[in-house]
Order: C-alpha cells, then sequence, then structure tokens
C-alpha cells in the first residue's frame, strides 16, 4: 500500500542522531541554545525579524490572536475548510469565528467575502494558506489592514512558500507554523512557532508561553500558559531547515507529474505548482468520491480526506455563523481527496498512482 506520508522516507539521509546526542550531551533541555538558534534561522528564513518557537502550531495561532489583542467577545473571520485549526485557536480565546466563503479554485478566502465580512467589525482575521497553496494574500492583507484588521496567516502548511520573493509569514502581522511530522518541515513530535516583524508582538508571545511571566516568578500578563519547543526538537528542525526548499522542489515535482498526467480527466486539480505552492498535500475534486477512494484502495493507493466537516457544521459548535454564503466550502468538503506526495515517494509509486487515478475513468 502507498501510504499518504512516509517519515522514513521524509527523514531518509538526515543525521537525525547527532542532533539528539548534542542536546543529550549538552544536559540543557528547554529554552537553550538550540531553541534561540533556530528561531534566529527560522526567521531568516522566512524573512521576520522575529521568530519565537512553540508547543504546537495551535498554541502559536492562540498566542497570536492574544498578542494582536483579541479577547471574549471578539469577532475573528477565518475560513470553514481547514481543519477546525483555527477555529480551535478562537473559541480558547473566547471569542467568535465568523466563517467566510473559499474561492472555487484555489479553496483559500475569497477577497469579496473577506470585504462583506469586515462590515460586521471583526477584531482579526486567520488567512489558512491551505494544502500549502499561498492565499491570495495581497489583497486579503489589504483589505484587512484598511479596515484596521489584524492579519494573522495560518503557514502551518505552507512552510516555504513564496510569492514575489516573499514567504508565507511575511505578509501579515503574524505568521503561525506548525512543525507536527507529516508538515513541510516537522519534527520528531510536537512543536510551533510565530513569526513577525514587530518586537511588541513577538514579546507578548514570549511573555506567554511561559506562565506569562514578565521575570521569573513575575506574573504581569494574563492567559500565559506553558508552551514551548524543546531544545531536542529545535536541534532536528535546525538539521532539517537547509533541506527544505530541496523537499518543497521534489513536493512540488510530483504535483507537476499528477497535474501534467489528469489534466484530461474529470477533475479539479490544484491550480498552481509554481513557488506560490510547496505541495503539503495534493488535492483533487472528484465528484464520485467515496468510489474513487475504494478504487484507489484496490489499488493499494492510500487516500484520505483534508477535511471532510467544514467548522461551521461540527457538532460541538451548533451556534457557529457565516459571513454569507458557504457554497464553496460545503462543495469542497464534499469532494476533496488527498493523493500521497510527499518527499521519498519514488518514481515508480508515482507512476502507481497515476494509473490508478486514470484507470477509474472509463476511456
Ligand atoms: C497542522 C495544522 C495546524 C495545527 O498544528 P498543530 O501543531 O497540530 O497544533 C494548524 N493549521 C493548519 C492549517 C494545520 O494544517
Amino acid at each position: 500500500m502507498i501510504p499518504l506520508f512516509s517519515a522514513s522516507a521524509a527523514n531518509a539521509g538526515v543525521n537525525l542522531e547527532s542532533a539528539l546526542m548534542r542536546v543529550v550531551q549538552s544536559n540543557w533541555y528547554v529554552l537553550g541554545s538550540e531553541v534561540s538558534a533556530f528561531e534566529r534561522e527560522f526567521a531568516a528564513y522566512i524573512g521576520t525579524a522575529e521568530c519565537v518557537s512553540l508547543a504546537n502550531g495551535t498554541d502559536a495561532l492562540e498566542l497570536a490572536l492574544r498578542a494582536v489583542g483579541v479577547s471574549a467577545g471578539d469577532r475573528v473571520v477565518c475560513v470553514a475548510n481547514a481543519g477546525f485549526y483555527g477555529s480551535t485557536a478562537i473559541h480558547a480565546v473566547g471569542a467568535t469565528p465568523l466563517y467566510v466563503d473559499v474561492e472555487e479554485r484555489s479553496l483559500n478566502m475569497a477577497p469579496a467575502a473577506l470585504a462583506e465580512a469586515l462590515q460586521h467589525k471583526p477584531k482579526a482575521i486567520i488567512v489558512t494558506h491551505l494544502y500549502g497553496q499561498l492565499a491570495d494574500i495581497e489583497a486579503l492583507a489589504k483589505l484587512a489592514r484598511k479596515a484596521g484588521v489584524a492579519v494573522i496567516e495560518d503557514c502551518a502548511q505552507a512552510h516555504g512558500a513564496t510569492l514575489k520573493g516573499r514567504r508565507a509569514g511575511s505578509f501579515g502581522d503574524v505568521g503561525c507554523f506548525s512543525f507536527y511530522p507529516t508538515k513541510n518541515l516537522g519534527a520528531l513530535g510536537d512543536g510551533g512557532a510565530v513569526v513577525c516583524h514587530e518586537p511588541e508582538i513577538a514579546q507578548a508571545v514570549r511573555t506567554l508561553r511561559q506562565y506569562g511571566w514578565s521575570t521569573k516568578y513575575q506574573v504581569l500578563t494574563p492567559h500565559g500558559r506553558n508552551s514551548r519547543l524543546d531544545e531536542i526538537q529545535a536541534a532536528v528542525l535546525r538539521t532539517k531547515l537547509p533541506r527544505l526548499d530541496a523537499s518543497n522542489d521534489q513536493r512540488r515535482n510530483i504535483a507537476v507529474r499528477y497535474n501534467a498526467a489528469f489534466a484530461d480527466l474529470p477533475l479539479a486539480l490544484p491550480p498552481s505548482t509554481g513557488d506560490d505552492y510547496v505541495g503539503h498535500l495534493y488535492v483533487v475534486r472528484v465528484d464520485s468520491r467515496e468510489a474513487f477512494r475504494e478504487h484507489l484502495r484496490s489499488h493499494e493507493v492510500s487516500t484520505d480526506v483534508h477535511y471532510p466537516v467544514p467548522d461551521h457544521l461540527q457538532p460541538a459548535y451548533p451556534a457557529a455563523q457565516g459571513a454569507g454564503s458557504l457554497e464553496f466550502t460545503e462543495r469542497a468538503c464534499r469532494t476533496v481527496v488527498s493523493l500521497p506526495c510527499f518527499p521519498g515517494l519514488s518514481e515508480s509509486e508515482v507512476v502507481q498512482v497515476i494509473h490508478a487515478v486514470r484507470s477509474f475513468f472509463p476511456h
């Protein structure tokens, strides 16, 4: 069975042992020199002045919301097709998500829908670069800034995605990353970070990640917690960061092969295989999804659905609200399917996936 992701393939050739042993022998495991060095190196890679590492990507979103001033009762605009991560963070601060529809082609936030939602005076927007495809971030950020609304980018699937030489995470007020093992830059466990240009925002997140302390044992800021990246994970990420662009190229090259092989099929394909897409997930849309998945399973090809339930229809939050129609969101949730696309997927496996997909359709 071809998997949807393989940690052993993605980490092949990475000298993880020396990163691990360096930390073991340092006898320093939390907030030390590996974390500081990773924060410097990741900020330099993204093109921001600041990076604050955290325990995971959901904390990054929540602490970013707090750092830009979102609190209980505020509204935050986001999309409803991105796995509920943004919604989790919004609910954690006691704010309310205001869902807006996505563009049919990119499945990312539609600027026209945002323009309408801004009339409801949200405090911030979360723009998710879904599947590794940059959203129309320039247009979205311009609209939000004109309305005085903070822009948070969810880059958990878009490490390294680029527009006109600028990377995902450097367009908004704060960029949020996850280093969960399957992400484009993955640790050996949980990890996350925020990046930003403003030192005040970085300082607010630094305070929140460590109990709200101003100095040791002095709690100046409410809603602090423990959310730190381990030295071991930082050392692993430092070892993998120099290979990120090359592994994104591998993902993109697989997407190029698939897009060419599927061009004549009745499937909606990822809209770009350029630098604005880093192939986190290769997602097609098909009407008869269950039959399609069953066919691929019988050809030993794994698939998954990212994501089957839109945020506004999750049973835990029956009062969820959209600003306008969520037609494209709901249609996408019914039709999206992810195919194997990860660094280390072999040429023969790519051929097998292509054959499995093509053979589903009558000639
Ligand atoms: C993975 C992911 C997150 C959450 O990251 P965790 O580290 O798992 O908390 C947030 N947003 C998106 C789009 C993700 O894919």
